[in-house]
């Protein structure tokens, strides 16, 4: 590791969002708080709960209310919860969570097909849904999705996700993050990329967000650190399979994330052995083998 970077990060557990919401099998509200309650135990302290999105599209979400209401105020623990628009922001902030997360996209075919807005449109969109955020005395993040690549638009111009950056921290948000959507991401880009919209941020903390589907989710995950990102998204198991790439493997697994850094020097806080047991967990109540290469393998050899 270069000795610029940080020898401590942030990690953001995804899972009982990103991990779950693409999973066909709808999870109880009972399990799901049981995943937050885990990765609690396991030492996370920013996880994202539920997505506030219209629940015809995403069934798996249709509780996002129940899971907050029963996993309720968890002190040190930063709850977040996605939002698409005012509508799911006026929900997320009546449920009592202390952050929205807030998405831009940085391409025109994705964002009208997902969400009916142009690339400057759902930039327009997140700035008011931060601005939301704020007067209602939460914080607010925004990621800025396919990031790396679309899946209907090909190549994403980085100096356009840079502006979108730019554009984006004058709302005030706490961070930015970059979300490769449908893992195509290589770790050169990530580097680029992730050093360049730091510039454009000033002191902002930069946040990513990985997807494995084509393999190289775990080095994107070192490469965006050298480069000075200091938030890194994952999921407990590596749920989270890609819409846009039906069978792949889903977000990077917190474990594999965990583990790299560990052996590394670099501080994540959390425990590897309860985020294996979390892990075998769920891959109980799922009723399959998680993507996850720890969950396989197991952690560092203890000698005999
Ligand atoms: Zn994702």
């Amino acid at each position: 590791m270069s000795k610029s970077a940080a020898r401590s990060i942030e990690m953001v557990e995804v899972g009982p969002r990103d991990g779950l919401q693409n999973e066909a099998k709808i999870v109880s509200t009972a399990d799901k708080v049981e995943l937050i309650r885990r990765a609690i135990a396991a030492g996370s302290r920013r996880i994202e709960v539920a997505s506030f999105v219209n629940p015809k599209r995403v069934p798996q979400m249709a509780d996002a209310e129940d899971v907050v209401a029963q996993l309720g105020k968890v002190e040190g623990v930063t709850r977040i919860g996605l939002v698409l628009n005012e509508r799911g922001a006026e929900r997320a902030i009546a449920s009592g969570l202390d952050q929205l997360g807030a998405v831009a996209i940085a391409s025109d075919p994705f964002g009208i097909r997902n969400q009916g807005q142009s690339s400057s449109e759902s930039v327009a969109v997140a700035g008011r849904i931060i601005d939301f955020a704020k007067a209602a005395g939460r914080s607010a993040q925004v990621t800025i999705a396919v990031s790396f690549g679309c899946p209907f638009g090909g190549e994403v111009a980085a100096d356009h996700v840079v502006e979108m950056a730019r554009q984006l921290a004058a709302f005030g948000p706490c961070e930015i993050a970059l979300a490769d959507t449908i893992g195509v991401a290589v770790p050169a880009q990530v580097k680029a990329l992730v050093g360049a919209v730091r510039e454009a941020v000033g002191g902002l903390p930069v946040r990513v967000h990985f997807h494995n589907t084509r393999g190289t989710g775990v080095a994107n995950a070192w490469a965006a650190v050298e480069a000075g990102a200091s938030v890194v998204d994952a999921s407990i198991g590596g749920l989270g399979g890609c819409p846009f790439a039906p069978g792949a493997a889903g977000n990077v697994a917190t474990e594999d994330v965990a583990y790299m850094f560990a052996r590394s020097g670099v501080e994540t806080g959390l425990d590897l052995d309860k985020l294996l047991e979390a892990s075998h967990w769920l891959a109980g109540v799922m009723g399959k083998d998680m993507p996850s290469m720890l969950a396989r393998a197991g952690g560092f050899p203890k000698a005999e």
